[in-house]
């Protein structure tokens, strides 16, 4: 299938069995969304919202955070795990955006990741989802799921949101991204993607292929019997 006919298959189907796809984490304001995001590396989303329930409650403000001492901050957000990489991280940024931005969250790209520690994920998450500014987030359920699709070939995070930013309606890119981290959390997961009930499967190049070989594997066992 060539690439125009598999994102004509692809966005539907998404639509269909993901039509509010939206992120997991909990937050007010763009600070919030910031620094959920930093602690959200290699944690789980529910543990995430678990911590910031209470830290948000205590630290409301760039300076609260700029200004706590590092190890205070490390026993706030200790189970989310990397506690002493991210607390340094969020003391950075807010530092930063004290310094350059009045103590507020910039609304662009260029500004996000000059902050130390931001790369283009994180700012396009806060970009979408904050702000509802479009940006592609490449995560590694994203970036698993369109090399299996047989979108891109890439396996750069950023090299594989550029591959997709002409493939995918702009106005589409922070619910497609939504969308394909539910997939990857439900159906397409890294050990066992569920192919056989995967409305993807027509377009993918995984499943197809996982198919082909299934359907081999029939006939050969049919023929053995016959
Ligand atoms: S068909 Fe399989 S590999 Fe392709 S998207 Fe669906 S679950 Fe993932």
């Amino acid at each position: 299938m060539k690439l125009p006919d598999k994102i004509k298959h692809i966005l539907p189907a998404l639509d269909r069995r993901y039509p509010s796809a939206h992120t997991a984490l909990s937050f007010r304001n763009p600070l919030e969304m910031l620094v959920a995001t930093i602690l959200s590396a290699q944690c789980t989303d529910k543990k995430v919202n678990e911590v910031t329930q209470i830290l948000f409650k205590k630290y409301r403000s760039a300076r609260d955070f700029a200004e706590v001492p590092l190890e205070e901050l490390e026993v706030a957000i200790h189970p989310t795990g990397f506690f002493h990489n991210k607390a340094k991280s969020i003391k950075n940024c807010c530092s930063e955006l004290i310094k350059r931005h009045q103590g507020q969250v910039p609304r662009t790209m260029e500004e996000l990741t000059a902050l130390p520690g931001i790369g283009r994920k994180t700012a396009n998450v806060v970009l979408g989802s904050a702000f509802g500014i479009p940006g592609l987030v490449v995560d590694t359920h994203v970036g698993r799921i369109v090399q299996r699709l047989g979108l891109t070939k890439e396996k750069d995070p950023v090299k594989i949101e550029f591959a997709l930013m002409p493939l995918i309606p702009q106005e589409r890119w922070v619910l497609f991204s939504h969308q394909l981290i539910d997939h990857g959390r439900t159906l397409c997961t890294a050990r066992s993607p569920q192919c056989p009930v995967c409305p993807l499967r027509p377009a993918c190049d995984y499943g197809t292929a996982q198919a082909e070989i299934g359907g081999q594997r029939t006939e050969d066992r049919d023929q053995r019997k016959g």
